[in-house]
């Protein structure tokens, strides 16, 4: 197939164009580095790969065939989404739509990458894909949270009214190799602040949980919803369960760091719990993740060390 993946430099993006790669196809990465990097892309050597510089928010012209789009474009952490408030409610509303009108366009099948912040600050938990959510639409999350909802909906009106062939994952916090330092997540925050030895910034009382992936576990879940025949939301994410202090706690055990964990204010609408409901993922796609949070860390505190010695 030729896989046209939007958001195709940032972190999922990249990892997905490899595995992709790896599978036989052929593979566009587009995006317009506002939170991608070309870096991420830069090991690829294969003559079936091809980038393109460009903001999806405007129409999309591709003039060779395409037989799947895969929607990733977006900023992601809610460091740039609060930096982005526009840029991430205009990827989210007209990017979805002008990806969906190169799908229709093209004949081809459709991909959302969409997330587990649909569930807001959850009611409910774990959070199964039939569980509506809380989310505060005026919140400085609402423009990730609504236009992540925005995407499915329209998604699912192509589905039902334009019969595309459509997809949608709720993707729960994953973490690997290529996240950006400046990008204001727990994980490479942590992992950059310990291997500097650095006080670690926890935020709140740390009581707060999420449930943490590994980049290979995601990126093989979504590959099978690829492939499927399933047209509603799937849940992708492993469900091992940690407060943010044990995340902090656990990644200052694995650098034998000496820093030390200071404590700062909440971000306002910052969800206290956070656990994928996965038995739809393993029945439907016979997938569940593989890799422990810990042997994903010690992967990705390599990858950093590495990093932080070359820049
Ligand atoms: N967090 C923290 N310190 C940091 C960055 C994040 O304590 O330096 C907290 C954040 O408030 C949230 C959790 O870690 O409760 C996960 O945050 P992240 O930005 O990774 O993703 P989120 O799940 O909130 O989208």
């Amino acid at each position: 197939m030729h896989i046209l993946i939007t958001g195709g430099a940032g972190f999922l993006g990249s990892h997905l164009c490899d595995y992709l790669l790896e599978q036989g196809h052929r593979v566009t990465a587009m995006d317009n580095l506002l939170t991608g990097n070309v870096d991420n892309l830069s090991h690829i050597r294969s003559p079936e790969f091809s980038f393109i510089r460009y903001d999806v928010t405007n129409f999309i012209y591709v003039q060779d065939q395409v037989d799947f789009v895969m929607h990733f474009a977006s900023p992601a952490s809610p460091f740039d989404y609060l930096k982005f408030p526009i840029h991430t409610l205009k990827v989210g509303a007209h990017g979805t739509h002008n990806a969906l009108g190169l799908a229709k366009a093209k004949g081809a099948k459709f991909l959302l990458a969409s997330t587990s912040e649909v569930y807001g600050d959850p009611l409910v938990h774990p959070q199964p894909e039939t569980y509506w959510g809380n989310v505060n639409p005026i919140g400085i999350r609402g423009v990730y949270d609504e236009a992540k909802r925005f995407a499915e909906a329209i998604t699912m009106a192509y589905h039902r009214y334009h019969g595309l062939d459509t997809k949608i994952v709720r993707i729960f916090n994953t973490f690997g190799p290529r996240m950006r330092v400046e990008d204001g997540r727990a994980v490479p925050n942590f992992i950059n602040q310990a291997i500097h030895n650095q006080d670690i910034t926890v935020f709140g009382d740390g009581s707060q949980t999420r449930s943490f992936g590994y980049v290979s576990d995601l990126v093989a879940g979504l590959y099978k919803l690829m492939m499927s025949d399933q047209n509603e939301p799937v849940n992708i994410g492993n469900p091992q369960e940690l407060t943010v202090k044990e995340m902090a706690e656990t990644i200052v055990k694995l650098t034998n760091s000496k820093s030390k964990i200071v404590y700062q204010d909440l971000p306002e609408d910052d969800p206290k719990i956070r656990q994928p409901d996965i038995s739809k993922a393993k029945r439907v796609l016979d997938w569940e993740p593989k890799v422990p949070v810990r042997e994903g860390l010690e992967k990705t505190i390599e990858w950093f060390v590495k990093h932080s010695q070359r820049a």
